[in-house]
């Protein structure tokens, strides 16, 4: 049997810096991997969906139908054309490799490209439209996804990742394959029920090694050894973007019994739902953190600066973790990292061993506080080329363009020119520098950063500085969410059906 397989990954930040905006990204301006038919050939290794997904074709034993992988960084909606060329490029592909049995597609789940909301949508509709309505179509999504009802009509099979850090991105991307694989044969025929909940999710309520996420997970391994049940999942959400398509979703998939389907749904639904103020985080001011972190006295303290969360889309240069650790003189300590182009060139251009003056960070936008100055030596400096290898990317290459590492007085900062949130130490190490004997540390990041970094902290605290990405859901500019949503509605009501009167 011929299966397909291909991606298109990109998640979608509305509430972006400014200057991020100025000009509208491309897919292709913002692609971390792109790469064309045969290239997804020499995959199947690295912890990737799509990596995932050719390892579980090939392990099946059906025949691989390379489409095209694009993984793109978080950034604003990209352009309408941008969105079209990809789809194009990759409905070219599927169409000259007809027939196939089956498509198994990576997409992030919470895409969306200038005036078209859904995008991940789009993409599902259209292929489904190529493939006619009888040919498997399943996609595999990143945890923050947002699943609307258009991609539930098109695919088959939606299946979601589960940790957070992402750990499981291959693990649920073979997973998924190996439902096709079975599906292709006949051994057994899919049938989703999907249930969606006016419920925004605290990030730092979705790590999974900690209650009340392990809670979830656990329910989901629960669902996972139901007679007849082939896969379930829980979307957590992508939130900062003001679009209809935001919220919480749940996702069973049965074998050919769409009544089991409905019930377990509406069962992991309600279990979700009966617990929604355990989703939930009051914001943590970094001041308070320091101080349970200096009561408990467990170092290095780690400060999850989640406002400034490269990763979910932040410009990665507030400055207010940097200043508590300069004021309150917390050393040795390290900010990772600080994005600033003109002052990663400044310290390349001046060499390792140099003492240069600094106005680091505080460019992107007034809410992230004033740019720092400093007097710091260059410690090294790199071109930004390295290799993950924490269990999150283990095998993936990083790019972080050219890149230094700074230090005043034991306060540590590695500056970087790309957009990249610390998801694990080889980036730092490749620089020469050990994070291990810190007191502090303050990682641009809400969750990934575990991935590397949980097993040397000795305390770990998601803090709200003042920054692009407001974890306090009453204070986001939402004008579009369609429906009334918990918490920013304490009273909202959930009666299992999806409000849809204000969908376009
Ligand atoms: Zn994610």
């Amino acid at each position: 049997m011929r299966i397909a397989v291909g991606g298109i990954e990109h998640e979608t930040c509305g509430f972006a810096a400014p200057s991020l905006t100025a000009e509208a990204p491309t897919l292709m301006s913002e692609a971390r991997v792109w790469k064309y038919g045969e290239e997804l050939r020499s995959l199947g290794d690295a912890n990737t969906i799509v990596d995932g997904l050719v390892r579980g074709v090939r392990e099946s034993g059906h025949e691989l139908v390379p489409l095209l992988w694009i993984d793109a960084n978080t950034s604003p909606p990209v352009t309408r054309e941008s969105l079209e060329c990809a789809i194009e490029d990759l409905l070219d592909r599927l169409r000259k490799a007809l027939p196939v049995d089956g498509v198994l597609l990576s997409l992030h789940g919470a895409f969306a490209a200038q005036g078209v909301d859904d995008a991940d949508g789009e993409v599902l509709s259209r292929v489904r439209e190529l493939v006619g309505p009888k040919v498997p179509l399943m996609a595999v999504h990143d945890l923050h996804c947002n699943i609307s009802p258009v991609m539930e009509r098109a695919a088959s099979v939606l299946v979601v990742e589960r940790t957070y850090p992402h750990v499981d991105m291959a693990e649920r991307a073979v997973h998924a394959a190996r439902i096709m694989a079975r599906t292709v044969t006949g051994e057994v025929r899919p049938t989703m029920a999907v249930r969606f909940l006016p419920l925004l999710w605290s990030a730092a309520r979705m790590i999974d090694a900690e209650p009340p996420m392990s809670d979830a997970v656990g329910k989901l391994r629960e669902l996972d050894q139901r007679p007849g049940v082939l896969s379930a999942s829980i979307g957590v959400g992508y939130q900062w973007i003001d679009n209809p398509t935001v919220g919480t979703s749940v996702i069973v998939v049965t074998d050919n019994d769409e009544e089991l389907a409905r019930r377990n749904a509406d069962e992991l639904a309600e279990w979700l739902w009966d617990r929604r103020s355990q989703w939930q985080r009051e914001p943590l001011p970094p001041e308070l953190a320091l101080d349970q972190g200096e009561q408990r006295g467990k170092y290095p303290i780690v400060f999850a600066d989640q406002g400034d969360n490269t990763g979910g889309g932040a410009a990665g240069d507030a400055t207010e973790m940097l200043r508590l650790f300069i004021e309150r003189k917390l050393v040795p300590s390290a900010v990772l990292y600080m994005v600033d182009p003109d002052v990663a060139a400044q310290a390349v251009s001046a060499g390792a061993g140099a003492e240069i003056d600094i106005l680091i960070g505080g460019k992107s936008q007034p809410l992230v506080g004033p740019p720092v100055s400093m007097r710091v030596r260059v410690r090294a400096v790199s071109n930004g080329q390295f290799t993950y290898d924490g269990p999150m990317w283990a095998g993936v290459v990083g790019e972080m363009g050219p890149s230094a590492w700074l230090e005043q007085d034991g306060v540590h900062v590695v500056v970087i020119s790309g957009r990249h949130q610390p998801v694990d130490l080889a980036f730092c190490r490749s620089l020469g520098l050990d994070c291990r004997p810190m007191r502090y540390l303050a990682v641009k990041s809400t969750g990934h950063f575990r991935s590397g970094f949980a097993p040397i902290a000795g305390s770990i605290f998601n803090v709200d500085t003042a920054s692009a990405l407001s974890h306090d859901f009453r204070r986001l500019p939402y004008t579009r969410l369609g429906r009334r949503m918990f918490p920013i509605d304490p009273n909202v009501s959930w009666t299992g059906e999806r409000q849809t009167e204000s969908q376009p």
